[in-house]
């Protein structure tokens, strides 16, 4: 993640737009939105530094004294986000602040669970298109351009604001999640239904940070996750209020791997257990 500036002599293309435009640093997550401490960052400075060389090694995790974010969208895009998706996006951190780790508590009473838990929120009168294409803002603005040169339909939907329906080749899903890491993968591959029913290698992109786990999944035959598909957030127009039920797993970030939601629990339970080898996504 590029976290200074670019030289004028680097010119650098929107992630929203796609134009050539000076940049500007957008927080990922927003800076309204808990993201206002120093992070520390691991994996996607590689990522991102793919975008001017394709064989950048990795780098040490840096801290980045202003919050997690980047220099990936341009000042209009970057304007635009924060005018109209921004603050419906903070309503919906509040709710999964409140679940998590408000008086229920949820992360705290499953931690010592192996099995997956669940929890459906219900929210009154929200406007979801603006939550989904915040969602869809910040998985462009932290990934290389290549996520929006090979779906520029997903960067039509976040950048214009009247734009309805999420893309059909990508799926959008959302876990909750309570940390402690924070993970940013653009472009991971993983195997789900491993020697199961079939195996499916997905293409994903995965913004973890509390409360939520963002999955964006590229042309599945199979749902990545097994709940928490918001996708259909997108069918509403921007203005749209709704009542909203979504089913998520609860997740926890104990790996830097993407995608892997395991509790603590779940977690030594696989590693002292489970012999010889046995890969994170479970074989279930
Ligand atoms: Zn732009």
């Amino acid at each position: 993640m590029q976290s200074r500036p670019p030289s004028e002599h680097e010119p650098r293309r929107c992630r929203l737009c796609g134009e050539q435009r000076p940049l500007t640093f957008e927080h990922i997550p927003p800076r309204s939105a808990h993201n206002r401490a120093p992070a520390a960052i691991q994996g996607i400075e590689t990522w991102l530094a793919r975008d001017s060389d394709p064989n950048a090694v990795a780098r040490r995790p840096q801290v980045q004294q202003r919050g997690s974010g980047a220099y990936s969208l341009c000042g209009p895009c970057n304007n635009l986000a924060g005018r109209l998706y921004v603050p419906e996006f903070r309503h919906w951190i509040e709710m999964g602040t409140t679940v998590l780790f408000g008086p229920d508590d949820l992360a705290a009473r499953f931690r010592d669970e192996r099995e997956t838990a669940y929890a459906t929120v219900k929210l009154k009168q929200r406007r979801p298109a603006r939550f989904v294409k915040q969602i869809a803002t910040m998985l462009l603005a932290m990934s290389p351009p290549g996520l929006g040169d090979n779906f520029p339909e997903l960067r039509a939907y976040a950048a214009d604001p009247n734009a309805v329906g999420f893309p059909d080749r990508l799926r959008l899903y959302l876990a909750l999640y309570a940390g402690p890491h924070v993970r940013y993968a653009a472009g991971a591959a993983t195997v789900r239904n491993f020697l199961t029913t079939g195996t499916e290698i997905h293409h994903v992109y995965e913004l973890a940070y509390p409360p939520f786990s963002y999955i964006l999944s590229l042309e599945e035959q199979t749902p990545v996750i097994e709940t928490g598909n918001a996708s259909n957030f997108g069918s509403l127009r921007i203005d749209q209020s709704a009542d909203v039920e979504l089913q998520m797993i609860v997740g926890y970030g104990e790996t830097p791997l993407p995608l892997d939601l395991r509790s603590p629990a779940a977690l030594t339970a696989d590693t002292s257990e489970r012999e010889p080898f046995m890969p994170p996504w479970g074989g279930k």
